[in-house]
């Protein structure tokens, strides 16, 4: 995400870092370079500008330059001014108080994204224990009505009937209908889009807005497209004073300027990001965590939030007894593993954890695959239960067999083996140490 502004941030601050002494003049520099970087990251000129007089004003300060460590102390304000710009702290949560149903209005151009997003919406609303109906109000691109309701199949939340001779207001007004009728809480509407704002398309908008009245109006933002992404948000704006934005394909070489700069411009916070095309790859935006992963800090909080919604209390409940009892064993490592593939993509874990990210791109093909992975789960499902159970009865005939049945080699087969006497090692060290040791143990 946004990689070649964190790896030219991350030149800037390493300079930073070194400085003993700081004077204005080195402020002056550094502020000058990361002036250049955000405007190369296409952020709007008005915000940098602002931006950076900003910091300058902070920085300059005297606590700053007669600190221990002014270049962190600059990193540090740098940091914070990215957050505010971003809108962090600021409540950007959705306005689902009202009287059911209550009705969100998704907006933007075509290819944007607004289609899938409305389906992610509807999945995260879904699992936040609310009851979702979905409205295919673009009765002009051929194909939406029925990708819409494809999307509605796969997540089984219906989806409103549809044609396209219909009038969309009719089709959102009798929709809101039908949801009240039906005891459904939240509507979501998948608008027309266009390939550039225009009049008619705006009016529809507008009549639609008057006929459902909704709480939220999110426009969907493709983040690759930049300056012009937040051009059209001003746009919508305008004519329709939307309550929020959601940044698409975050997860895509997008340059950075289009987070960096909505909410500035626009006054409206940016509410979700969509990191994916997948159904699941939309998280509510945390712009402390945004900045944190830009400037190379990881995102160990998305990690832990993951991690929660993935591990099972009971099941770390047991594990943590096993540890105790120093019972630890293959099967346990195995269900482990698989916990962990759980919470995406193994590559996408390790970017979040701080320091990895930049590590992993140094030592290319160094991180454990998940074609790895695969083959660490074939053979422990080679050995016998007794085997598992305790791993040092596994003699070298058996090591052959184990390694024929997982199509892997002898080889493979003996470095699980010593990883996992590794890490057995470890834990018992850790348990000894117990969670105060630990503490120490990591310098805190
Ligand atoms: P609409 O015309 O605004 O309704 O756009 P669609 O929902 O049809 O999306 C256009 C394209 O963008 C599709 O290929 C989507 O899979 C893709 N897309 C949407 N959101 C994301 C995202 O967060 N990341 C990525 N990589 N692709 C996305």
């Amino acid at each position: 995400m946004f990689e070649n502004l964190s790896d030219k941030l991350d030149l800037v601050f390493k300079k930073l870092r070194g400085q003993g002494v700081m004077t204005e003049e080195n402020v002056k520099d550094a502020l000058r370079e990361v002036r250049l970087v955000l405007l190369e990251a296409d952020v709007n000129f008005k915000v940098v500008k602002d931006f950076v007089e900003k910091v300058r004003s902070r920085a300059v300060g005297t606590e700053v330059l007669q600190s221990l460590t002014p270049g962190q102390q600059v990193i540090k304000i740098v940091h914070d001014e990215l957050v505010a710009l971003m809108g962090g702290g600021e409540d950007n949560s959705l306005d689902l108080a009202a009287k059911p149903p209550v009705a969100i209005m998704m907006v933007g151009l075509q290819g944007a994204g607004k289609t899938t997003t409305c389906g992610k919406l509807a999945r995260y609303l879904k699992s936040q224990r609310r009851r979702p109906l979905l409205v295919p109000a673009d009765v002009y691109r051929p194909a939406a009505i029925e990708q819409l309701k494809t999307l509605g199949r796969q997540l089984s939340i219906e989806v409103v009937d549809a044609r396209a001779d219909q009038d969309p207001v009719d089709i959102c007004r009798n929709a809101l209908q039908y949801a009240e009728r039906s005891g459904f809480d939240t509507v979501i509407f998948d608008t027309a889009g266009r390939h550039q704002i225009d009049d008619f398309l705006m009016d529809e908008l507008v009549r639609i807005k008057g006929a459902v009245e909704p709480r939220e109006i999110l426009f969907v933002a493709d983040a690759m497209t930049g300056q012009e992404a937040v051009n059209v948000a001003s746009g919508f704006n305008d004519r329709l004073d939307i309550t929020g934005v959601v940044l698409t394909k975050l997860d895509g070489d997008a340059k950075g300027g289009a987070a960096l700069s909505i909410k500035a411009v626009t006054g409206r916070p940016v509410k979700f990001a969509g990191i994916g095309e997948k159904l699941d790859a939309l998280e509510v935006f945390h712009a402390d965590r945004l900045v944190s992963r830009i400037l190379g800090m990881g995102d160990v909080l998305t990690l832990v939030e993951k991690a929660q919604s993935v591990f099972d209390a009971k099941d770390a409940e047991r594990l943590q007894q096993k540890l105790k009892k120093s019972q630890f064993d293959l099967e346990d490592f195995k269900s482990q593993l698989q916990q962990i593939k759980k919470m995406g993509s193994i590559d996408s874990i390790l970017g979040m954890i701080p320091g990895v990210g930049k590590m992993m791109k140094q030592l290319q093909g160094a991180q454990p695959s998940e074609k790895e992975l695969k083959r660490i789960e074939a053979i422990i499902d080679s050995m016998t239960r007794a085997e598992r159970a305790n791993h040092s009865i596994i003699n070298g005939s058996r090591r052959l067999r184990i390694a024929k049945g997982s199509g892997t080699s002898v080889q493979e087969v003996n470095q699980l083996l010593k990883r996992f006497t590794e890490a057995q090692r470890v834990m018992k060290q850790l348990q000894k140490l117990g969670p105060k040791g630990l503490m120490k143990g990591m310098g805190g």
